[in-house]
């Protein structure tokens, strides 16, 4: 289909595309068109990965902004929020607004109701609906991207109940959801109502396959030669294969090397292999992508100061990487698009890169397909879906003839175990998660706190229309599980019941706004109560937080049980709450996992060192700013709570909160809350006896200039952010006794690359 033959698109679009390199309409894609999601129908498009299910949603959005509308389009991952928006942004010179709501949960972001697409996560949707946006009702369109995680654990429901919610609150409003390719679209699509697009075209073909011995065996019954050498393992033989240029029998090159994207099963297997195959890369580069490769490692190292960060760059200088949850942000970016730039050309990775992020390759390996699973109790097959969504990274249209992804095998039974558990297989079915309590507890609470229940009966009704109902044949389960919750609801103050009538408390409405899950809440005011208000330590509300379901603890590693329990035992008197016995097993393994979690949240307020840290704890920078981040929001939370309840302990709370925020002890508060001066540097300041903002503001410059070691754009910035009426270092020279003897002399920066705020020094992780 010809994008002029679209109809209710803008007419600048046909032309925008083609400048893009789409001239026509892939087939899925003109089938959703068919079924009118450019008029407002809504749509289930369950499509293959890299099968363009990205424009079948622009069509849908612009289509019904050109129609004077508004557009959400719902991300699963917030990394994915920014990817998204900077996709949309084209869009901003013909005059369509985009926005990203990044903000905290309890705000409502009234100035997203100016924008014509909104980008969001899920929770922060369905949070946005808590607080009362005025501009939700007035949406009439909504993209859900990979809606196939309606069946995650921790994150399906929120989307499921959110989708419903925003249908409940506009019964027009269009419904886009985009999905992997599973066995039951057509379920999503009779829940949502809508028309279905049931496709497995790809853009580019797809040989699915397993090694074994010396050979790819694939799908379509051939078998490709691929020679192991002694000693050598299955995965660098691959690696290795895939970066050989291909001749043809005049002897030029028929195809080009390519790349491999190798999932692993846990972040310390991705770190290792991604070691080992750099040997193999490290072959393969030409000069100049050494130069640029060694660029690339400057980058990684500069965005923290750790092992990880160190590991990394070691590894793509030598044309490798590993990419997992522990890396941070900007380790992680680096090498996604030094990926696409063919930089890097063998990226080790877990399953979370799978979902996301646009990162084709020519080959993929699926070396793990069993990971460690809690709830199993030990390791389990990943699902059908799983790995055909990491396959699905094989191949990128227009680079690629085709994509391989292979399962390696150990033996001929493996060979054909793989065949049949993942290459023939269908994908399992999609099931709700929603009945599960934690899930039940949140959402029966926000759904009678913001106005969708006023009832016992009214919330059984809403519920009706979750997928869960309609899938569940289990009669009477959702009714047993939202009574359950509701007892809990009131028998902690968040519910009052009148007969059949329901209704939030004032503190119900205020754990829904701060998208707290109630069982949260009840641990915090509990803690809180318990507190004498002038002698609350970090530690103890660190400690508080941490044990709530809202933050995911550290694990114990062997050997840390009793260093734990000696540190609980002389900090008792610290903690708010009383202990479990030792005896408790399971409850005090649990209390000790969240006192690991404080004492390292201790230990960045009290400035000890990224990398010690990583080392003490086991942890990744990302887990690090995981925490951080989780903390800071349930800190904050408490505070609300606290102020709510009059429990004195506001301010012990605030300044807990604040210095995890920053990364301090509490005399730097003040000057780590300037813009661009983190803990690092605000320690720096303070040994040049600059102890508040006020000082930064009247401070001697050469001093600055000193303590920030010479960095004038960075003293600059500083100044000016902390409001310094003549912030220009022009002239100045730095004053040699301010500056910080641990820390080696930094040339001046002459525009050699020196950021005005270098991320190496933040503390404050604003884009999580
Ligand atoms: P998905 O979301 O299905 O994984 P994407 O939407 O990211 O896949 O699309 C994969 C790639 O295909 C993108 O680079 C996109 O620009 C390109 N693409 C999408 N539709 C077309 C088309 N009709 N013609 C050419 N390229 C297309």
């Amino acid at each position: 289909m010809e994008l002029s033959e679209v109809d209710g698109v803008p007419e600048w679009l046909p032309d925008h595309l083609a400048g893009e390199g789409i001239e026509s309409l892939y087939p899925p894609q003109a089938e959703a068109v068919e079924k009118g999601v450019t008029r407002g129908e809504s749509l289930v498009a369950s499509v293959p990965t890299a099968s363009g299910k990205t424009l079948v949603a622009e069509l849908a959005m612009l289509a019904s902004v050109a129609a004077g509308g508004k557009a959400l389009y719902i991300v699963p991952l917030r990394a994915l929020a920014s990817e998204k928006r900077a996709e949309f942004e084209a869009f901003e010179e013909y005059g369509v607004e985009v926005g990203v709501s990044t903000g905290n949960y309890e705000s409502n972001e009234r100035w997203l109701g100016e924008k014509d697409i909104i980008v969001a996560t899920s929770e922060k949707v369905d949070s946005l609906v808590r607080n009362g946006a005025s501009w939700i009702d007035r949406l009439d369109c909504v993209v859900a991207d990979e809606v196939h995680l309606v069946d995650d654990r921790n994150r399906g429901p929120t989307l499921e109940v959110t989708l419903a919610k925003l249908r409940r609150i506009n019964p027009d409003l269009q419904v886009v959801a985009l999905s992997a390719t599973i066995g039951n679209a057509d379920e999503l699509a009779d829940w949502l109502d809508a028309g279905l697009v049931d496709s497995d075209w790809r853009p580019i073909e797809l040989r699915k396959g397993v090694h074994y011995g010396q050979a790819l065996h694939f799908d379509d019954g051939t078998q490709r030669e691929l020679r192991v050498k002694s000693g050598e393992k299955p995965t660098a033989a691959i690696v290795r294969d895939t970066l050989q240029d291909e001749y043809d029998e005049e002897g030029n090159v028929a195809e080009e090397g390519g790349s491999t994207l190798v999932f692993v099963n846990s972040r310390r297997n991705a770190e290792a292999a991604a070691r080992r195959l750099a040997s193999t890369t490290a072959e393969h580069l030409d000069a100049e992508e050494i130069t640029q490769l060694r660029e690339v490692a400057e980058e990684i190292r500069s965005v923290s100061d750790t092992e990880t960060s160190e590991d990394l760059a070691d590894a793509v200088e030598q044309g490798a990487a590993f990419h997992h949850a522990g890396c941070a942000p900007g380790h992680r970016s680096a090498v996604e698009e030094a990926f696409r730039d063919r930089l890097v050309k063998c990226v080790c990775a877990t399953p979370t890169l799978a979902a996301g992020v646009n990162t084709p390759s020519r080959r993929v390996i699926v070396r793990d397909w069993r990971r460690y699973d809690g709830s199993a109790g030990g390791m389990a097959p990943l699902s059908v879906l799983e790995v055909h969504q990491m396959m699905g990274r094989a191949g990128r249209p227009g680079m690629d003839p085709y994509g391989e992804a292979v399962l390696l095998a150990n033996a001929h039974d493996e060979l054909d175990e793989l065949f049949d558990r993942y290459v023939w297989a269908q994908p399992e079915p999609v099931r709700s998660k929603l009945a599960a309590e934690p899930a039940m507890r949140t959402h029966v609470l926000a759904t009678v706190a913001s106005g969708f229940a006023a009832s016992r009966g009214a919330l059984l009704e809403f519920l009706e229309q979750t997928l869960y109902a309609s899938q569940t044949d289990e009669s009477g389960r959702l009714e047993r599980v939202a009574d359950d919750v509701l007892g809990y609801l009131e028998a902690n103050g968040f519910v009052e019941r009148d007969g059949d009538g329901l209704q939030a408390t004032g503190l119900g409405h205020t754990v829904s706004r701060l998208y707290l899950d109630p069982m949260s809440a009840a641990e915090i005011i509990d803690g809180l109560r318990d507190a004498d208000p002038t002698d609350v330590s970090a530690l103890g509300l660190y400690h508080l937080v941490s044990r709530t379901p809202d933050m995911y603890q550290l694990y114990l590693r062997s050997g840390e049980r009793e260093d734990l329990a000696m540190m609980a035992y002389e900090r008792e008197s610290e903690f708010l709450g009383a202990m479990p016995s030792e005896f408790e097993d399971e409850r005090f393994e649990d209390w000790l996992s969240a006192l690991k979690t404080a004492k390292l949240l201790e230990d960045w307020a009290d400035e000890v060192d990224e990398d010690r840290i990583t080392e003490r704890y086991g942890v990744g920078p990302g887990d690090i700013r995981g925490k951080v981040d989780t903390a800071e929001w349930l800190l904050g939370a408490a505070e609300s709570l606290a102020a709510e309840l009059d429990l004195g302990s506001v301010t012990a709370v605030r300044e807990a909160k604040k210095r995890v925020q920053y990364g301090v002890r509490e005399e730097l508060l003040d000057l780590a809350g300037v813009r661009g001066v983190g803990r690092k540097r605000a320690r720096r300041l303070y040994a040049a006896d600059i102890e508040t903002r006020a000082d930064l503001r009247e401070a001697d410059k050469s001093v600055v200039l000193g303590a920030l070691r010479g960095r004038r754009k960075t003293a600059e910035s500083v100044l000016e952010n902390a409001g310094h009426q003549h912030p220009s270092m022009e002239g100045v020279d730095a004053d040699e006794s301010a500056r910080p003897a641990e820390a080696p002399a930094v040339e001046d920066g002459e525009g050699d690359g020196e950021r005005a705020i270098d991320e190496e020094d933040q503390a404050t992780f604003g884009d999580f």
